[in-house]
């Protein structure tokens, strides 16, 4: 089964045209490049994979950043804390 090109229809295999549009289909040789070429780009982008590692990245340095504000705020408090009265 394949699908028309034109208008999304669904066909038999081998047709050189779509029943229900008369789009000419591609040839086998189309469909395989085709196929290879979209192999190629799910290959690129999941290889790639930078959209992803860029939202890692951030959100680990927001994790950092709190992180850090906690310890300072902690601090903040130890310090008055042991503030001595005089
Ligand atoms: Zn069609």
């Amino acid at each position: 089964m394949g699908f028309c090109i034109n208008c999304g229809q669904q066909h038999q295999d081998g047709i050189r045209f779509c029943r229900f549009c008369g789009n000419q289909q591609p040839g086998e040789q189309l469909l395989a490049r085709l196929r290879s070429e979209a192999e190629q780009i799910h290959y690129q982008r999941f290889s790639a994979g930078q959209p992803h590692n860029q939202n890692n990245t951030m959100a680990r340095v927001q994790e950092t950043r709190q992180q850090a504000d906690l310890a300072a705020q902690q601090r903040h408090q130890n310090q008055q804390f042991r503030q001595p009265r005089w």
